[in-house]
Parts: structure tokens; sequence; C-alpha cells
């Protein structure tokens, strides 16, 4: 990038918030995924302003720009595959307004997930989406993959409490979506367009969500299977049942393995695991909707269930739930967690189908997920320096996503597409929706400098 560049950068941002400096961009040049390439510089821009002062530079010139948030995403959207800029948005994080009249919040991207959630939680409101990542991922980021997470089955992802956006356009026009309201049918929804576009389409600067009040009451459980199928068909009844679960998630044979192996965790011997929770606002409706679930797990076999007595009761069951992704890194060096989306009813043939393609791969592997929406995580475990099993994960993935598609779902449920995915979103959306999607970012971004080689839009 030449000087000039970087001497208009430094007046756009300040001094303080730019740097060309090798030690600091070597963290910006990964993100939580395989992937790495090294930007050439990184600022930190501080308000909408900047932003667009910025991409009108970098529209001119024709450098790349990388969004950031806290670069936890596991599909590579922040790393700059390109080189270029990175714009880490963390500066911009202040929670503008707090409306509980309306149902709503006004943030920055770079506001952590878990601070929205201690400042919502003294007026008994949450945002529901909850990422395992909470603790350091950004809304920004959040907004720009549609995350979600383990109660997904019961609210959804974050695509369903997106309500308006302030998103900076690559030619550097603002742009505001949406309404301050809780619902609305007027014209083409252009929030949800930017809602999982990767950093593809604009750097979003202002997020407006709608919150819920928050559950008091929980109730959680765990039931073993001795086969599959039994614990796929809890799950069908369950969603039957005429109660929603706000955790339902499924662990297979090789997790439950695993952990009693690696984890020293004192687990039945079991083919298969769901932890249910309930929650509600009352203990008479969380243990109603337990009930519900209990009748289902006893009518479909359940060899043993244990249901928490007490807060440190429940606490014991989710560290089985908690523990899986760090015991199961232990066995290899690498791992690598896809998150394939199938219809609830397709989620035990698709355990079946991965399970039997990894294990013919010989690599070792773990299946967890949320069974309640149909999404779950594979997680690979492999060791990167070895070229075999490298090659031996790729022809594993590449297969599972084919299976997926098969089954009639979808190639990712919360981590996004970005690099990892990319050459196989074809796999999932035929040539016209490929083409339809490659021709807004054409519109958006003729001149291809945001995030480019994302989500197979642009190269
Ligand atoms: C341990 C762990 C657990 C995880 N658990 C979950 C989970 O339960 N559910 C889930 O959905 N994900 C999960 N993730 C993935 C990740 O945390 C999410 O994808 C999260 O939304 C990324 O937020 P971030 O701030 O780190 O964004 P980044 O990783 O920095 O960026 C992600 C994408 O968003 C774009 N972006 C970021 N900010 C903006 C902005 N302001 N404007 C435009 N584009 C922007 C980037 O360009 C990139 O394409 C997990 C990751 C880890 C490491």
């Amino acid at each position: 990038m030449e000087d000039c560049i970087k001497q208009a950068l430094m007046e756009i941002v300040g001094l303080e918030n730019f740097t060309d400096d090798l030690i600091e961009l070597v963290p910006y040049s990964y993100d939580a995924s395989d992937h790495d390439h090294r930007p050439e510089v990184a600022v930190w821009p501080t308000s909408t302003e900047q932003v667009s002062n910025i991409l009108i530079l970098a529209n001119g010139h024709l450098f790349p720009v990388t969004p950031r948030g806290a670069g936890t995403g596991l599909s590579g959207g922040a790393v700059p595959v390109r080189g270029g800029l990175i714009m880490d948005l963390c500066k911009m994080n202040r929670i503008i307004d707090i409306r509980i009249a309306d149902r709503q919040v006004i943030v920055e991207p770079g506001v952590v997930y878990a601070d929205l959630e201690n400042a919502l939680a003294p007026h008994g409101f949450f945002f529901p989406p909850d990422p395992s990542s909470s603790s350091v991922c950004t809304l920004g980021g959040n907004v720009a993959t549609n995350a979600g997470g383990i109660r997904g089955a019961k609210y959804g992802t974050t695509r369903d409490y997106v309500l308006g956006l302030e998103a900076v356009l690559p030619n550097g026009q603002v742009i505001r979506t949406g309404s301050g309201c809780i619902k609305s049918s007027s014209g083409l929804d252009l929030t949800r367009l930017f809602v999982g576009s990767e950093g593809t389409l604009g750097v979003i600067t202002e997020i407006t969500l709608k919150i819920n009040p928050k559950p008091i009451e929980t109730k959680t459980s765990l039931a073993s299977f001795s086969n599959l199928s039994d614990a796929g068909q809890s799950v069908i009844e369950i969603i039957h049942s005429g109660i929603l679960p706000s955790v339902l998630e499924l662990l297979d044979e090789n997790t439950i393995q695993v952990l009693t192996e690696h984890g020293k965790i004192d687990l039945p011997h079991a083919a298969a695991m769901i932890l249910v929770e309930t929650d509600g606002y009352t203990d008479a409706e969380t243990s109603f909707q337990m009930d519900k679930v209990i009748e289902v797990l006893k009518r479909n076999n359940a060899t043993d269930i244990r249901i928490a007595r007490s807060a440190r009761e429940a606490k014991e069951l989710w560290k089985i739930r908690k523990s899986i992704g760090s015991v199961a890194a232990q066995l290899r060096t690498h791992n690598v967690s896809e998150d394939v989306t199938v219809p609830i009813s397709k989620i035990v043939d698709l355990m079946t189908g991965i399970s039997n393609i990894v294990r013919h791969y010989g690599l070792p592997f773990v299946i967890f997920g949320h069974a309640g929406d149909g999404n779950l995580h594979p997680r690979i475990m492999y060791d990167r320096s070895d070229p075999d099993q490298v090659e031996k994960l790729r022809m594993a993935v590449e297969e599972i996503f084919k299976l997926t598609c098969r089954l009639g779902g979808t190639l990712s449920g919360e981590h996004g597409i970005g690099l990892a995915k990319a050459p196989y979103l074809s796999l999932e959306h035929d040539s016209m929706r490929m083409n339809l999607m490659r021709a807004i970012k054409k519109l958006f971004d003729p001149n291809n400098i945001l995030n480019p080689g994302k989500m197979a839009l642009s190269n």
C-alpha cells in the first residue's frame, strides 16, 4: 500500500488508530478458522463518518477492506484473504440506548455480546441468540454471520431480532434500513439482506435489536439411550409435544466415549444422550414443560434419566455439554467444527451418515449439536502437519456437505460461509441463486473492495 494512502488513513482515524506494524498485523491474519492471510494495514475507526471516509478512499484507490469484530469467526470471514486493510470495529462499542418500553436496544457494532447481556440484566431483559463465544464476540460479528446458539430451537437466531441497521456501503454512502418498530411490511427487507452478509455488502455501524423479557426459572435433564434412533425419535416427539424446550442437545456415542475416557466424566455407557432445558417465569411452568419431556423420553426407552434438583445439579449436567470442545481438542493438534443443519426429522440420518463418512477416513471425531433446530456440530480432529490427514479431512468434509444437501439441509446453520465453505456453496444453491447473489454483490460493490473472496460472491 502506497505511503500517500497510509497518510490519508492516518488523517481519517488519527495516528493512534492506525497501524502498519508487523507485530500488530499478525493477530489480524487469522480468525478461529483454519485460514490465514496478513493485511497491510489495520485501522480502528471510532465513528460512522470515519468508516465512510475509509471506504471512499478504498473505492478510489481500489484496495480491499475487511471488517472485523472479535475475530472469533469459524469460517474465515474476517481473514483478509486479498490483503489490504483490516477495519477493526472494536472501538465503536457504545450501547447507545436501551428502550425497554419499545422492547429494543440500539448498539454500535463493537459491543461485546456479554456486555449487552450485563447491561440488560438489571431491566430483566435479554438478547436471546447466545453464541458460545458470547464473552468475546461482537454484535456486529453476530449480525454479519447471523449467529445462533444453544437456545435456537425456542429463540431463533440473530436474524429474528434485528429490527434495523445503519451500514456504510462500499462507496461510502450511509444507509439506514428497517425501522424502530417491532414489525414492518414496508418494502423489500434490506435489513435481512445485510444480516449474514459477512461484511461483503456494507460495514454495519449501528444495530437496533429486539429484546425479550428474561426467563427466571429453568429445569434441566439428561437422558441416555442404547440406540440413536430412540434418541432421534425423542427429539421429534418433544417437538410435537406442545411445548418448546429452550435447549435440546444431542450427543453421539463418540462424544460420550471421549468425555468418559479423556474428560474423566462419569457417564453411563450409551449410544446417545439428550440434554434438555425448559425455561419460563414460574416453577410450575418449567415443571409442566419438563414433565412432558420426561414422558416422551420414557416412552422412547431412555435407559437413564437424570433430572437436576438444584442449580448445582443443573450445572453438573451442563458441564457435560460444555466440556465437549476442550476434551475433544486433546485428541489431535487441530480440529474443525462444522455446523451443518437439516430439517429436524433428518437429524438421525445426518448423524449416522457423518459417522460412516468420518469413520471411513479414520480420523477421530465427535458429533453433537442443537437437535432442536436440526443443527449438528461434527468436530473432526486432525494433525495439520500431516498432508495425508489434511486431505482425508477435506474429503470427509466435502462428503458431509453433499450428504447434508441430499437431506435437504444447509451448509451452515450459524457460522457462515466465509472462506471455508465458499468452494461448496454451489452444492446447496443452484446457478440461478448463485448468479443472483453475485449480481447483488456487484450492485453494492462494483469494484469488489469489501471483503473480497468471501462466500463465493467475488474473486
Ligand atoms: C469457542 C467458539 C465458540 C463459538 N460458538 C458459536 C456459537 O455458539 N454460535 C455461533 O453462531 N457462532 C459461534 N462461534 C463463531 C463466532 O463466535 C461467531 O460467528 C460470531 O458471530 C463472530 O463474531 P466476531 O465479533 O468474532 O466476528 P468476526 O469473526 O470478527 O467476523 C465475522 C464476520 O463478520 C464480519 N463483520 C464483523 N463485524 C462487522 C461489521 N461491523 N460490519 C460488517 N461485517 C462485519 C467479518 O468481516 C466476518 O465476515 C464460536 C466461535 C468460537 C471460537
